[in-house]
């Protein structure tokens, strides 16, 4: 498999998870299961959601690569600017979190940590759901750059450093797979990368005995979160059942299947997402228009962000 079919595996997996577990949320652990007895699920709707229709995840990801691709790299107050745009355009969901930094009316470097002054909570998941574009663009920088700038993008919504640390290990980890590697094998490495306060936690949730049932919160929670997609990832042998998996576990449903789904597409390449699942996603952009991007939108931003991505300086330049 070559790297454009795990680039575009990462972004179009990471949606159609959105996509195929948005009918679910909140529901109890099997719902997926219950739902398709055969073990051929479909992009059913529900909830409020179309069949193959992207939630906020996927269109915040969206925003992040468009951001990313226009301005030739990390310009902070750009990407906050069209998270604004986007969440006063009246999305269909928006977490919580997410909405109040947004809709502060605080400037971009300071919403998410007012936020987490005042409440003291910040550590959702909503900066790992729309990391897959942002992991793609920056992949090929290597380990700490890439980390590093997972944790900056969070830090526009999130004010709580674990949901910064535990975006940066789920970009590592696709870093590790766009590369065609194992990211499972690639845990402990990347634990290493990671804050000294916040190792601990993250490694256990990320140990390979960890089990869902094991969460001591909400999957709405970034640790649960990230748990639970790496536990997908390993406890199955496709893209098809890692997203089953997924969305049983219940819960925070479209992201935990959005985040599994960027780890599953890295791994097992666009050429192994279902055509009954491809077909019918589209991610509609609030706030923009009557835009809509389809499957081969969505493949073409992803070729793009990988082709834009900035590569690692050599160690040996030296500026002339
Ligand atoms: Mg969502």
């Amino acid at each position: 498999m070559d790297r454009p079919d795990r680039v575009a595996g990462a972004v179009v997996g990471s949606a159609v998870g959105d996509a195929l577990g948005a009918p679910f949320e909140f529901g109890p652990a099997g719902v997926y299961t219950a739902r398709f007895p055969d073990g051929v699920g479909t992009m059913c709707g529900g909830g409020g959601w179309d069949p193959g229709e992207a939630t906020d995840d996927t269109q915040m990801a969206v925003l992040v690569a468009e951001s990313l691709l226009e301005r030739g790299g990390l310009d902070l107050p750009d990407m906050f600017g069209r998270f604004r745009r986007w969440a006063a355009g009246g999305p269909k969901d928006i977490g919580l979190q997410t909405e109040d930094v947004l809709t502060s009316g605080e400037e971009w470097d300071l919403a998410a940590a007012l936020h987490f002054q005042v409440n003291g909570r910040a550590a959702g998941n909503g900066s790992l759901m729309r990391a897959a574009t942002s992991a793609v663009y920056f992949a090929a920088r290597g380990r700490t750059a890439t980390m590093d700038a997972a944790r900056r993008i969070a830090a526009l919504t999130h004010g709580d450093r674990a949901a910064w640390e535990g975006t940066a290990v789920l970009h590592e980890l696709i870093r590790v797979a766009l590369d065609g590697g194992d990211p499972l094998s690639a845990v402990q490495d990347t634990l290493a990368g990671v804050h000294g306060d916040h190792r601990e936690r993250w490694a256990g949730v990320l140990a390979p005995g960890w089990h869902p049932e094991a969460a001591t919160e909400f999957n709405g929670a970034v640790w649960p979160c990230l748990g639970a997609a790496l536990w997908a990832l390993r406890t199955t042998d496709s893209y098809e059942n890692a997203l089953a998996a997924a969305v049983d576990v219940g819960g925070d449903t479209d992201t935990v299947a959005a985040v599994t789904g960027a780890l599953a597409g890295a791994v097992y390449g666009f050429g192994a997402i279902p055509a009954r699942w491809t077909e019918p996603l589209h991610v509609p952009l609030p706030g923009y228009g009557d835009r809509v991007l389809r499957t081969p939108g969505l493949v073409d931003l992803a070729r793009r962000l990988d082709g834009a991505s900035p590569r690692a300086v050599p160690t040996d330049f030296r500026e002339p």
